[in-house]
């Protein structure tokens, strides 16, 4: 395979890395460098929030319907890519063809609910509130906002950011993950060729120090992040101090509470792909497995143990695969390690997937299944975020000791309950301290007309991603009060009240 060279792309130019820093895009099935990067000098980045900057002023002044019209071409452009944006994420991240489709299509959804913009950012108004006075408010863009994304889901995150963003007339420079940046750089080209305008939607690859760039520069007025924690708090931070609005999505550990009247085989199906699927690298995978009552632990580890040892693993883009390779070595070694305390910690160590190897992809960064049984909550493996392709099962003997452990855990992300019973579903939805709650759902992701955001260490920030959310994250509200009367005005002395 040819080696592919990457580039930024800043007022609609491609422009090559000049820092002279680069860095090497892997394929994790074969472990070959399929591409380089270039990791941004300040003052590239510079330059891109410059463009961003010469761009807000038309693109802010530009009808809500036009851009709506922009957004919607840019949808279209967006499903007509679909399968050469998935393969794109399936080459460089690693998951398989299918949950690669999945995933982009979740970030379509996002730009699809963005088209509806002119009945979403319209403001308010109050007729005659005083003598010929009227009150009305509008949301006004903010101006030059940056996103910066993750490995995971190279189009799906890009576009809840971007296509809020974008269609709410601020202008965008993205910062993506060095890891996969071969999607995000391809939708922002499928941007231009909907008709968007140099300058509204960049991308600057790069590291840290682009990010640093991004937080310090004042011409930025908003950062969307998501990332893991301590870089997600430490954007926040920077951000915010720095004046800025931010919103920041760190870790996970989601717990699945598994209630003894729950159907077990429906729960080992929705554990399997909840735990394994995109090998555990999802923010919203359920990582633990809460079993209320010691027959409902043993009885999910008879059904899953055989299925986790059969899980379908293979290259990337073959089809009716299960699970694909980690996303680098170093990340793979990481969850080997976590696999290693775990046993040095004295959890059950029930199926080890430390031995996998693909025949003919031995350089891939293949593992295979993991499951724990009888991990406990003073365990460094169960109070911290794993993200690969182990599934830790607890036991607890009561449902309220269940909903403690989620709620106390410092992750706040997502979580689920499997029961028949609708008034402890209910109650746990309620009680929980948790973002986002599945009932017999194992990943309960919201639409792109909810919205998405944990809570604790899972989000830093006020506002949650896409939905009414973003529209509120991306502009901000001004006030108009407005008096045309015939009658003379008189002079008031004390705090205007209505009358
Ligand atoms: P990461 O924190 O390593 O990287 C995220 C972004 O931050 C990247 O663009 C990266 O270049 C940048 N970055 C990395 N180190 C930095 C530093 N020291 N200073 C400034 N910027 C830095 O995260 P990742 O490994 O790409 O993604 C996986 C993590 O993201 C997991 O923890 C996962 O749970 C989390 N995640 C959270 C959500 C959510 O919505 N809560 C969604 C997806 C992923």
């Amino acid at each position: 395979m040819s080696m592919k060279n990457y580039t930024h792309l800043i007022n609609g130019e491609h422009v090559g890395g000049t820092s002279g820093r680069f860095g090497d895009v892997y394929n994790p099935s074969t472990g070959e460098v399929s591409a380089q990067v270039p990791l941004a000098s300040q003052g590239e980045v510079e330059n891109a929030i410059a463009a961003a900057e010469a761009a807000f002023p038309a693109w802010a002044a530009t009808s809500v319907q036009q851009r709506a019209r922009i957004m919607t071409k840019f949808t279209a452009l967006l499903y007509k890519h679909q399968p050469e944006l998935a393969e794109l994420v399936s080459l460089e991240h690693g998951k398989v063809i299918e949950d690669a489709m999945g995933s982009v299509l979740r970030g379509i959804e996002v730009a699809e609910f963005a088209c509806g913009i002119p009945h979403l950012q319209k403001g308010e108004f109050s007729d005659n509130v005083g003598g010929g006075i009227d009150i009305y408010s509008m949301r006004k863009p903010l101006g030059v906002v940056a996103g910066i994304t993750p490995f995971n889901f190279p189009a799906m995150i890009p576009l809840w950011m971007a296509g809020m963003a974008i269609v709410t007339g601020n202008t965008v420079v993205l910062k993506p993950s060095e890891k996969d940046p071969g999607c995000p750089m391809r939708l922002a080209e499928l941007f231009l060729e909907a008709g968007g305008p140099a300058g509204v939607l960049n991308v600057v690859n790069g590291d840290k120090v682009a990010v640093d760039t991004l937080l310090n520069d004042s011409r930025v007025k908003a950062v969307s992040f998501v990332g893991s924690t301590p870089i997600a708090q430490y954007v926040y931070e920077t951000a915010t101090r720095n004046g800025k609005r931010c919103q920041a999505m760190g870790g996970a550990k989601n717990h699945m509470l598994i209630l003894p009247d729950a159907d077990l085989e429906g729960v080992a199906n929705a554990l399997m792909g909840a735990a394994y699927g995109s090998a555990g690298e999802r923010c919203m995978a359920i990582s633990v497995g809460v079993c209320v009552g010691d027959e409902v632990a043993d009885k999910l580890v008879e059904l899953l143990t055989p299925r986790v040892k059969a899980l379908k693993i293979g290259s990337s883009l073959e089809k009716n695969l299960e699970m694909g390779p980690l996303v680098t070595a170093q990340h793979r070694e990481k969850v080997m390690n976590y696999i290693q305390m775990g046993v040095d910690e004295g959890a059950d160590l029930v199926v080890d997937g430390r031995d996998f190897t693909l025949p003919g992809n031995e350089n891939g960064y293949f593992l295979g299944g993991s499951l724990f049984d009888k991990v406990t909550k003073d365990m460094t493996t169960y109070q911290e975020e794993i993200f690969g392709p182990v599934l830790q099962l607890m036991r607890v003997q009561t449902f309220d000791e269940g909903l403690a452990l989620a709620s106390d855990h410092p992750y706040g992300n997502g979580t689920s309950i499997f029961t028949r019973n609708g008034a402890a579903a209910r109650t746990y939805a309620d009680k929980v301290e948790v973002g986002m709650v599945g009932i017999n759902v194992p990943i309960p992701v919201p639409l792109a007309f909810h919205s998405f955001g944990g809570w604790k260490a899972s989000a830093f920030g006020d506002h949650n991603q896409f939905g009414m959310e973003a529209v509120r994250f991306y502009t901000k509200v001004k006030t108009v009060t407005s008096r045309w009367t015939e009658n003379a005005i008189a002079a008031d002395f004390s705090i205007p009240t209505l009358k």
